[in-house]
């Protein structure tokens, strides 16, 4: 199941690319930007400000989690995500994310692409979600890129059976690999899972000489303290191969998604790291020896 496909793609990877985007992801992280995305079945969406004040989702509901209140109010306690309303729903204001596709016609639309990439030395870049939360579909989906001759980077959490990246290892040109803390108490809180998993991964798939970013998320107050930096640092200088690291500045990108499903965002008074913060941050990774890449993507210093 895919929740979303970008054309034109330029921060996930070299060159134009077309981002895929699979549902299901088994974090839950605090600062997530695809809330949408985590839950692996459809849905719903809300957006009040697309409203044009037909009412239809009222009588569409078959639960009557609908009511008026100043606007249409959903309670999310009773919706069972059946997407009715947002078939009714005229102006888009409701729409049920999440679709089925077959690798075939998931092909179909990467495709229409081809010669971007070919110009631009771009390709296809799965995300999600957790791409290999769907670990089937992704490896059918990476072969059938790799026939056709196109580069392929999978954007993972890292938590997932090693197995399942073994077994799609040579049909992957660069992973982009996140490292969000250190700390396994921090990051059971500020993910939902243990970061066990992820750094035994990370050590094994280095291990095979297979292409590595590491992307490491920078939220004030939550991982930029110089100790989180100095030990993802050290961890990743104790690597046998890595291609680079890159900082993801904190943005507030996909807060408003929340409200539209009815979820809290948990960090609510955050900020952006500033320019200074984040060059700190650059420069201890650089002491580690390890290449800092900027955000921006081709520009390596
Ligand atoms: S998705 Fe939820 S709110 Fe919409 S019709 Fe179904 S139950 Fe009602
Ligand atoms: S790993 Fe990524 S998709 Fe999953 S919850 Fe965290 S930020 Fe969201």
């Amino acid at each position: 199941m895919i929740f979303d496909i970008k054309r034109y793609a330029i921060h996930d990877g070299p060159g134009i690319r077309t981002a895929v985007f699979l549902k299901g992801c088994p974090l839950k992280c605090w600062w997530c930007h695809n809330p949408e995305g985590q839950g692996s079945q459809p849905q719903l969406l809300f957006r009040a400000n697309r409203c044009k004040a037909f009412k239809a989702c009222i009588d569409a509901c078959p639960r009557g989690a609908i009511r008026w209140e100043n606007g249409s109010l959903t309670d999310w306690e009773t919706c069972d995500q059946c997407g009715k309303c947002a078939a009714a729903c005229y102006p888009g204001a409701r729409e049920l994310v999440g679709r089925c596709l077959s690798v075939a016609e998931l092909m179909r639309e990467i495709e229409r692409d081809v010669p971007f990439y070919d110009q631009s030395g771009g390709g296809v870049t799965f995300s999600g979600g957790e791409p290999m939360f769907q670990c089937e579909f992704l490896r059918e989906s990476l072969y059938a890129c790799k026939e056709r001759g196109i580069h392929t980077i999978v954007d993972t959490s890292g938590h997932a059976a090693w197995g399942g990246f073994e077994s799609i290892l040579p049909l992957v040109d660069l992973f982009l690999y996140d490292l969000k803390l250190m700390d396994d108490t921090k990051h059971l809180k500020y993910t939902s899972v243990s970061n066990r998993l992820i750094l035994d991964n990370l050590r094994k798939l280095s291990s095979t000489g297979a292409h590595i970013i590491v992307r490491i998320p920078l939220i004030p107050g939550v991982n930029d303290d110089r100790e989180n930096i100095e030990h993802s640092a050290n961890f990743l200088s104790k690597l046998p191969s890595l291609d680079g690291v890159e900082l993801m500045p904190y943005h507030e990108i996909g807060v408003a998604k929340y409200a539209s499903i009815g979820k809290k965002y948990r960090l609510e008074s955050n900020r952006m790291p500033t320019r200074e913060e984040i060059e700190a941050a650059e420069a201890i990774i650089a002491g580690f020896h390890l290449p800092v890449i900027n955000h921006q993507p081709g520009r390596t210093k």
